[in-house]
């Protein structure tokens, strides 16, 4: 790093009590390394534009080195006992929460969200090592009634050896342990690739793991440019099983990488959640959860409400109290502790915002609150009335404080308005009518329905989705099968003379 970059750096890091928790390196084999052609990638605070420090710009070469590493650490620490590796990750954890203001302030200067935000996420990344850390205690399966005469037939699940994990940068601390920390309970090492934007809270991880006792190789962050980093993940035949969260048009690609090794893979991908109110409800309560729904994480969220769904009754009713609640919203500098709506993570993401703004203004949708460019990477939380479907907000995802509500008649229809879409990760619905709800979250083909409520996700239960929003589940025991193999052993005995 030049002297000059060094002085510019931000000064909001030097709040930062245990200043080793700034990692500038990639971590490989128990190592922090420079990339070998010395390249770097700066990383800068979404907020002010601030620089924050630099990580290697590593590419193939050193990714490969990675996987050798993991692939020399795997037989040690499959070999492990169960409570071994859960004592070390209990360890992890516990350091996790010890550092929390820390990793808090690192994630909201890469990332923007705000403060309170952050420190939430480092408890949800935190119970993922912890609820692991005790499932690698109870990887049992099960014992076959044989169908053939002298036989013991039964049922193993092995670690599947050397794993990768890919992640982006909205939840950059819980998507690296809600992947890694079911590979390592599961016997599994691996190799994470962090998104470009928010790497320094993977690097902190690595050194909390380091602290921990994860022996050398076991878990690896490798930094750079996502093309060649992923694509050695991918092509690798070392590499057993590769998880990424992202982008369903990155997860397409992935998959046709990772075909050419027959790679276990597993993809948290795009969302569109419909978020359906039908007239029998608490309105208030309602409007504060469409609040959250929608808002949190600035409305960069894979579970993001992107169609609410209001019946005819309460339309109007509904746009007017929650017209008044997104305008409360404060906008601001993620690190001040009012702050409820950060920054975005790039030009283009407000560039978004504003494309499907405007292109439903122009198709006749009523913009009643916000619909501005704010200045830097802000852009204003939006109330937008009467989106139809021809109108492109009502396709894809905005990723953004952009709020679309559209209204219907009949349940009939609001559910076959609800499926029609790629995506199928997670659906909203409120009523107080249990027939409705059980007819309803029946039909609905989402991987998580929510009924009353918005807060769902958590370490023991199976997060993901269906059609073009992913393949595999993570969280709960389904999320330690991802990264094992069964192995059926069949044994024959001498029948009885
Ligand atoms: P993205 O797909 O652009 O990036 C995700 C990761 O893939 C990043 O690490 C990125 O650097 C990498 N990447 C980008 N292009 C690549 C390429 N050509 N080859 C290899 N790697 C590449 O997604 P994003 O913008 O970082 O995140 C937003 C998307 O992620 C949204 O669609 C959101 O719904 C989804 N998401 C899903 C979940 C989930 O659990 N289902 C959670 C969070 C985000």
């Amino acid at each position: 790093m030049t002297a000059q970059l060094k002085e510019q750096r931000c000064v909001s890091l030097s709040q930062l009590s245990d200043l080793r928790l700034l990692r500038e390196y990639a971590y490989i084999d128990g190592r922090w390394c420079s990339a070998d052609n010395r390249q770097i990638i700066e990383v800068t605070n979404p907020f002010d534009g601030a620089f924050l420090g630099t990580v290697p710009n590593m590419g193939a070469s050193e990714t490969r080195q990675a996987v050798d590493a993991a692939k020399a650490a795997f037989p040690a620490w499959a070999a492990l006992l169960p409570q071994d590796r859960a004592t070390r990750l209990h360890r992890w954890h516990d350091l996790l929460i010890e550092n929390k203001e820390d990793l808090a302030l690192l994630m909201t200067l890469e990332q923007g969200k705000p403060i309170s935000e952050s420190r939430g996420e480092i408890d949800y990344a935190a119970s993922f090592v912890a609820f692991f850390a005790e499932e690698a205690k109870r990887m049992n399966v099960e014992n076959i009634s044989s169908h053939l005469p002298n036989r013991n037939m039964s049922l193993k699940r092995e670690p599947i050896g050397v794993t990768a994990a890919v992640t982006p940068w909205n939840f950059p601390c819980a998507m690296i342990t809600r992947k890694a920390t079911a590979a390592l309970a599961a016997g599994c090492t691996m190799i994470v690739r962090p998104a470009s934007e928010t790497p320094f809270s993977a690097t902190a991880l690595a050194e909390l793991a380091e602290r921990a006792g994860i022996p050398a190789g076991v878990f690896n962050v490798v930094t750079g440019d996502p093309a060649p980093v992923v694509g050695e993940l991918c092509r690798n035949p070392i590499v057993r099983a590769l998880s990424f969260t992202g982008s369903t048009e990155v997860g397409r690609l992935l998959l046709s990488q990772g075909a050419q090794t027959i790679k276990k893979m597993s993809m948290e991908l795009g969302g569109h959640a419909p978020f359906i109110l039908f007239p029998d409800i608490d309105l208030d309560q309602a409007v504060e959860h469409a609040v959250g729904a929608k808002f949190a994480t600035s409305g960069q969220d894979c579970l993001a409400a992107n169609r609410i769904f209001v019946h005819r009754d309460i339309y109007d009713a509904f746009l007017d109290k929650y017209a008044k609640a997104i305008s409360e919203l404060h906008v601001g500098n993620g690190l001040d502790e009012g702050t409820e709506i950060g920054p975005l993570m790039h030009d283009r993401a407000v560039a978004k915002c504003a494309e499907h703004v405007e292109d439903a203004r122009a198709k006749g949708a009523r913009v009643l609150i916000g619909g501005t460019k704010m200045g830097g990477l802000f852009y204003a939380p939006t109330l937008l009335a009467d989106v139809t479907e021809d109108m492109k907000i009502y396709r894809e995802e905005t990723f953004g404080p952009v709020a679309p509500v559209i209204p219907f008649d009949t349940e009939e229809e609001v559910i076959n308005r609800a499926n029609d879409s790629e995506y199928g990760l997670a659906a909203y619905v409120y009523t107080s009518n249990h027939d409705r709800a059980a007819r309803v979250s029946n039909a609905l083909e989402y991987g998580m329905i929510a009924l009353n409520c918005v807060k769902i996700t958590g370490a023991p239960v199976p997060f993901g989705g269906v059609k073009q929003s992913g393949l595999g589940r993570e969280g709960s025991r389904h999320g330690l099968e991802e990264f094992t193999e069964l192995k059926y052993v069949c044994a024959a005995f001498a029948p009885q003379a």
